[in-house]
């Protein structure tokens, strides 16, 4: 592996990208590619809910934006995904940006200045899978980590588990993704190489179809 990496993980919210991000990262610690240490996970979504959660002054004002469903102010995101670019880590796995037109050519720019590459996951998953899996999803109100209402407690630190507010509008997050996200797609050939994975394939090997293509 030559140089710093962005694997950005994209599909509809729902299919899965949380899950395929974290058995990606197992995957390249337990082959011996990356250490932990070098690898970061950013998702949008989790840095968003932490500024509601901890108040800040972002935070209030874009509670009730994301408990509708709809997007954040793209300022707001750019910036949070500035700043984690920064990070001295060898691979950023990048979830839930870019989501429009606008973040798109914000993130070219930024793979550009800071001289990293970027790989493209997606996610191709059916609707009657992603409420399916929807409805069993919940977060830990502790550390923010998605997981499935059959782990009971959050299985990174044990905290309580909770439903997701935005989780109860996935339909309208569903609209909002066909109108602004889908039509990103064809243009992502841009930033580098990609990789489509059908959503219905275990997070686990999804990931070592990613591992084996990618590094
Ligand atoms: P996610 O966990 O990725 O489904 O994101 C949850 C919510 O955070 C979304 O429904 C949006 O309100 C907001 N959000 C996450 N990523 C972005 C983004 N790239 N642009 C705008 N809003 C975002």
């Amino acid at each position: 592996m030559n140089g710093y990496y962005v694997l950005g993980l994209h599909g509809a919210p729902g299919c899965g990208k949380g899950y395929l991000g974290e058995a990606t990262r197992a995957t390249l610690i337990e082959q011996g590619i990356v250490p932990n240490e070098e690898i970061l996970y950013i998702s949008t979504g989790e840095l968003i809910r932490k500024e509601i959660e901890l108040k800040t002054e972002v935070g209030l004002q874009i509670k009730r934006i994301v408990e509708s469903g709809k997007l954040v102010p793209d300022q707001i995101v750019d910036q949070l995904v500035a700043n984690a670019l920064l990070a001295d880590a060898k691979v950023k796995i990048l979830d839930g940006y870019p989501r429009n037109l606008h973040q798109l050519e914000f993130l070219k720019k930024q793979l550009e200045g800071k001289k990293l590459q970027y790989l493209t996951v997606f996610r191709d998953t059916d609707v009657e899978l992603i409420l399916r899996r929807v409805k069993n999803r919940r977060i830990c109100k502790n550390c923010g980590r998605t997981h499935s209402v059959e782990d009971g407690k959050c299985p990174a630190c044990g905290g309580e588990s909770i439903v997701r507010k935005d989780d109860a509008v996935i339909e309208d997050r569903l609209r909002e993704y066909q109108e602004n996200t889908a039509p990103l797609w064809p243009l992502m050939d841009q930033l580098g190489a990609t990789l489509r994975i059908d959503g219905s394939i275990e997070a686990k090997d999804a990931a070592k179809q990613i591992v084996q293509l990618f590094f």
